[in-house]
Parts: structure tokens; C-alpha cells; sequence
């Protein structure tokens, strides 16, 4: 019996030393003192990117991945990196895959940050947005998400403790969009601003203000050496802020002959093949590639329609 019970004993510790050692479903990665991203796994479990701020009193996280599983496990690796309060999460915007673990932020300590508009979008667009065939489960679940407790409209100076955190209202992928400005790191958190050789989801954006806002990360002091943190892909650089809106003229340009050529659909059917040996290193899927033409051409055509903010 005791042999049995010691092998049990054994089997159970070995169990919880496994589960303890599970994968985490995003690369941390340090990007400077106390600055940290956390970057989606291969197998995309995290849905997006995040990251995090330790500043004299207190932990300031950026987005908060798909899933509470993921939060959670990110607030993990926050304790055991510093044993200072988490006190903020800021929504770089309210789509689902960087709000979806809000709730896990916020019973770990934190204040949820957003623009003003996500209060009124993140429980209704996000439904919107899987469009009719979503599941019921993950429908509940968008429709249970925390609101934000700070909405804000304008630029908005968080100090943790002596560290200044920049918090910027920007134009181009929602209509609710922030970033989060380290500058003593010279980090820029951009959420889904910046993509990093994936095709970005373009169902709510502009490409016009998109490509204005990307432009003045480019012209911001110093920016050269710089660190992005885009919302999907790697850390990034000024060289792939660069790419990026490479890739968005070149969306706008292609899809804009398209629409000028005698055979329309036959010219926006090309456009993913120029797209791929114009930008060879991209990860370009044929479904990726058609929304964004077919946004594009919204866009183009004046009749694109993008989320409307709802009054408090
Ligand atoms: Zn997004």
C-alpha cells in the first residue's frame, strides 16, 4: 500500500510539475529596463501581442491577449519578475483579441484603460466583427467583458511613481485606438497600429489616417532607435514601421489600379500575387489577402463603414 501510494504520491507531483512547466503561450522578451513584451506564441494561442511596465511603485500592463488563460498566465510571469502591485492595463483598442483577458488584469489588481469609445464597443462590435456563425460560448464571453473604469479621449500622462508612461489617442485601426509611449526606454507600445510582416485586419480602419499616424511614429525624436511593439508579429524597428506602410501603399495602390482597370474583379483578383512578390517575407494568406482588398476597396469606393461611437 505504501509503495502504491508513494508511486500515486509521485505520479501526482510529477503531474503538477508538468502542468507547472506547460508552455507559456507568448515569448517574453526584456526591451529594456523593466520593459517588457510579450510576444504571441507560433501556435497563436495568446491571440496578440502584449506587454508590460515596471515602474517605481507599480506594474502597468499593455493588452490583454484573447483569453483569461493567457492573461493569467502573463500576470504569473509579472510576479514573479517583480513583486510590485499591477496597477493598470491600457486596451490599445477594444478588439476582442487584446481585451479578452481583462478580467484576469483587473482581479489581479488593475484599472483597465481605454479610449473613450471601447466602453461602447467592446461588448457589441466584437460580436460583430466573428460575424453571424460565432459560437455560443464565445459569444458569452464577449458579452460578459469587463468595461473599462478610465475611458479617455485624449493623450494621458501615467506616472508610475518617478517613470512617465505616454498614453496617445491615434487614428487608423478602430476609431478607438491607443498607444503607450516608454520614453526613457524609447518603447513604443503601438498595438494594432503596427503589424510586423502579417497582413493587418483592416475591418474597421483607414488605410488614410493609418498610414498619417504610422508616418508621425516614424518622425517621433530618436526614432531610429526605437523599439516597437506591434499588436501581431515580432519586436519591431523603424525599418518594419517603414514596411508596414510599404505594404499598406502598396494595398492602396494596387487595389486603386484595380479599380480603375475596364475588368475590376479580375484586376483586384491579382492583386495578392503582386502583393507576395512585392513583399516576399510576409506571411500572406489568400483569405488575409482578400478581406484586405476587399476593405481597401471600401475604403476607396467612399463606403467603407467603420465602427460609430456610441454615447455614454
Ligand atoms: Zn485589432
Amino acid at each position: 500500500m505504501l509503495v502504491r501510494a508513494l508511486l500515486f504520491a509521485g505520479i501526482v507531483a510529477l503531474g503538477a510539475a508538468a502542468s507547472a512547466e506547460a508552455p507559456l503561450p507568448f515569448v517574453l522578451k526584456q526591451i529594456g529596463p523593466g520593459v517588457y513584451a510579450a510576444i504571441d506564441g507560433p501556435e497563436h494561442k495568446a491571440g496578440s501581442n502584449a506587454g508590460f511596465i515596471i515602474g517605481d511603485d507599480g506594474v502597468l500592463v499593455v493588452d490583454a491577449f484573447f483569453t483569461a488563460d493567457a492573461a493569467r498566465a502573463l500576470v504569473g510571469e509579472i510576479h514573479r519578475i517583480t513583486p510590485k502591485p499591477i496597477r493598470y492595463v491600457v486596451n490599445t483598442h477594444y478588439h476582442a483579441d487584446h481585451t479578452g483577458g481583462d478580467q484576469a488584469l483587473r482581479d489581479a489588481g488593475a484599472v483597465i484603460i481605454a479610449h473613450k469609445n471601447v466602453r461602447g464597443w467592446v461588448r457589441v462590435n466584437n460580436i460583430n466583427l466573428f460575424g453571424d456563425r460565432i459560437m455560443p460560448e464565445l459569444k458569452a464571453r464577449i458579452e460578459a467583458l469587463p468595461l473599462p473604469d478610465l475611458t479617455t479621449d485624449k493623450d494621458l500622462t501615467i506616472w508610475l511613481g518617478s517613470r512617465k508612461v505616454v498614453v496617445k489617442t491615434v487614428l487608423g485601426h478602430t476609431g478607438g485606438d491607443l498607444t503607450v509611449f516608454v520614453s526613457d526606454a524609447k518603447v513604443l507600445f503601438t498595438g494594432d497600429m503596427l503589424w510586423r510582416k502579417i497582413p493587418p485586419n483592416l475591418i474597421d480602419g483607414s488605410v488614410r489616417e493609418w498610414l498619417a499616424s504610422d508616418a508621425g511614429f516614424l518622425a517621433m525624436p530618436d526614432a531610429a532607435h526605437m523599439t516597437f511593439v506591434p499588436g501581431h508579429g515580432d519586436v519591431a524597428t523603424a525599418t518594419d514601421v517603414a514596411d508596414f506602410r510599404a505594404y499598406l501603399i502598396d494595398l492602396r495602390r494596387l487595389v486603386s489600379e484595380g479599380r480603375k482597370a475596364g475588368r475590376k474583379d479580375d484586376a483586384l483578383q491579382s492583386v495578392a500575387p503582386k502583393m507576395r512578390a512585392a513583399h516576399p517575407d510576409w506571411a500572406i494568406s489568400d483569405r488575409l489577402i482578400a478581406a484586405e482588398v476587399k476593405y481597401m476597396d471600401q475604403e476607396l469606393a467612399g463606403t467603407k463603414k467603420r465602427p460609430v461611437p456610441i454615447p455614454d
